[in-house]
C-alpha cells in the first residue's frame, strides 16, 4: 500500500518534487498534463546515450546490436505491460497525437469513402477529433458524435444509435482529460463490433489509471503517450492488431519502413517497421520501458488505490468550499477535479495558486467542443498522481480559500 509512511520514500525518486515555486514547496497537481519522471528514467536515457547511442536495425557493430536488442527489449516490455498478444503489434510514435494521426490517415486513406461515418465522441481531446475531421473533409465522411451527460457520462443509448450501414470506425477516450470520466470501453467496443466497426481508444489519460490488457478489452487500436505515464516526452505507442496493422497503408515512408527500393517501386518492411519511418526514439524507449518497470514495481493496483482515496478526499475537501462547482461527477472517475470558483475567472484563480506554489492546469484543456457544451469558458483542473499526498490537498483547500479572498 502507498501510505504516509513509505510515500516519503516514492517522493524521494521524483526529484522534481523537491524544490520551492515563488518560495514555496511545490505542489504539482498538473499530472493529467504530464507526470512528473522518476529519476530511474533520465538514468536509463542518459545510460544509452553514454555508452549504446547507435541507430537500430542497420549497423553490424556492436554498439547498433546493443540498441537493436534495447529497443526492440522496450517494445516486449510494452508489449507486457498492456498484453497485446505480438511484438509486432506495438508501434512506436512520438505520442498518443501521432498515433491517432497514423490511424486516421491510414485507416482514412483506405477505408473512408464519400458519405462514410465515423463516431467519435463530445468529450474528446482535440487529438482525437481534429485528425478524424481532416479526414472527413478530405473524403466527404461525416463525424457523428457521442453526446454526454451533465454529470459527464457518454450516453450509451444514444451511441448505439449512432450506427448505420456507413459507420467505418470509432474513437473514443478512454479516461477524459477534463472531467475524468472512466468510460465504459470494454461495452463501447462491444457494441462497435457488434456491427463489424472496429475501435480506436485514446488511452492517453486511460493508461496511468486503469491496467490495461488490449486483449481482453478487445479493442482494434489503443495508443498512449509515455510523458503521462512518467516517462520520456517524444514517447508514445500505437497498439493495434496484428490484422488491422497488415491491412492498413503506410502513415510515413523513408528509411527503416522499405524491404526494397528501386526508382520504379518500392516494397514495404513488415510490422512493426512498416509504421516506423526514420531513425527512431531509441533513448526514448529505453526511457519508457524504464517507466513502466517503475510502475509495475510500485504495483498498479497500489497507484490506482492511492489516486482514488487522492480523489475521494480532494472532492470532498473541495466541496466543502461555497462557490466551487466541481464539472465531472460521473460514477466512475479518475483522479481528476476540474471546478470553476463563483465569479473569479479560471486564469486568475490558476495565477494565484502558482504564487502559492501550486501547479494545476487552467483553460480549456484543448476539449474546446466538451467545454462549450458545458456553458463554460475553461476550468481550472487538479490532477493527482502516485506521489501526491492528503497533505498537498490540505494545502491546495486552503489555497482555494485565499484565492476567493483575494479575488472573491
Ligand atoms: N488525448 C487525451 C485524452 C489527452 O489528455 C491528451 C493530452 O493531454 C492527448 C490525447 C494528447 O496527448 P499528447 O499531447 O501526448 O500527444
Amino acid at each position: 500500500m502507498i501510505t504516509n509512511d513509505n510515500i516519503s520514500e516514492i517522493r524521494l525518486a521524483f526529484p522534481a518534487l523537491n524544490q520551492q515555486v515563488n518560495n514555496r514547496q511545490l505542489v504539482y497537481f498538473d499530472n493529467a498534463a504530464t507526470t512528473l519522471k522518476p529519476k530511474v528514467v533520465s538514468e536509463a536515457i542518459a545510460g544509452y546515450y553514454n555508452t549504446i547511442n547507435s541507430n537500430v536495425h542497420r549497423g553490424v557493430h556492436h554498439l547498433s546490436q546493443q540498441a537493436t536488442y534495447a529497443f526492440e527489449n522496450a517494445r516486449k516490455s510494452v508489449q507486457q505491460f498492456i498484453n497485446a498478444g505480438n511484438s509486432n503489434e506495438i508501434i512506436f510514435t512520438k505520442g498518443t497525437t501521432d498515433a491517432i494521426n497514423l490511424v486516421a490517415h491510414s485507416f482514412g486513406k483506405k477505408f473512408i469513402n464519400e458519405g462514410d461515418e465515423i463516431i467519435i465522441s463530445q468529450m474528446e481531446h482535440h487529438a482525437n477529433i481534429v485528425p478524424w475531421q481532416t479526414v472527413c473533409e478530405e473524403k466527404g465522411a461525416k463525424l457523428k458524435v457521442i453526446p454526454v451527460t451533465e454529470k459527464g457520462e457518454l450516453i450509451l443509448d444514444e451511441y448505439e444509435n449512432l450506427f448505420t450501414g456507413k459507420t467505418k470506425i470509432v474513437s473514443v477516450t478512454h479516461i477524459s482529460n477534463v472531467l475524468g470520466t472512466i468510460n465504459p470501453i470494454k461495452k463501447i467496443i462491444e457494441t462497435a463490433h457488434k456491427y463489424n466497426v472496429p475501435v480506436m481508444i485514446d488511452g492517453a489519460q486511460g493508461i496511468v489509471h486503469e491496467k490495461i490488457d488490449v486483449q481482453d478489452l478487445d479493442c482494434d487500436f489503443y495508443c498512449f503517450s509515455g510523458h503521462k505515464i512518467y516517462g520520456p516526452m517524444g514517447t508514445g505507442v500505437l497498439y493495434g492488431k496484428e490484422d488491422w496493422l497488415e491491412k492498413l497503408p503506410p502513415y510515413q515512408t523513408g528509411g527503416e519502413m522499405i524491404k526494397n527500393v528501386t526508382f520504379e517501386k518500392t516494397t514495404f518492411n513488415e510490422l512493426p517497421f512498416k509504421f516506423e519511418a526514420g531513425t527512431p526514439n531509441v533513448g526514448g524507449a529505453v526511457g519508457l520501458e524504464a517507466a513502466l518497470a517503475f510502475v509495475s514495481h510500485t504495483g498498479l493496483d497500489e497507484i490506482f488505490n492511492h489516486e482514488k482515496e487522492l480523489l475521494e478526499y480532494g472532492t470532498e475537501k473541495l466541496s466543502e468550499i461555497e462557490g466551487l462547482k466541481i464539472y465531472g461527477t460521473a460514477a466512475n472517475k479518475s483522479g481528476v477535479i476540474s471546478f470553476l470558483l463563483d465569479g473569479i475567472h479560471q486564469y486568475d484563480a490558476g495565477t494565484i495558486l502558482d504564487q502559492l506554489g501550486i501547479a494545476v492546469r487552467t483553460g480549456n484543456h484543448c476539449a474546446q467542443p466538451l467545454i462549450k457544451s458545458l456553458g463554460i469558458q475553461g476550468t481550472v483542473r487538479a490532477s493527482f498522481a502516485l506521489y501526491n499526498t492528503s497533505e498537498e490537498i490540505d494545502i491546495f483547500a486552503k489555497a482555494i480559500l485565499k484565492v476567493k479572498e483575494m479575488l472573491g
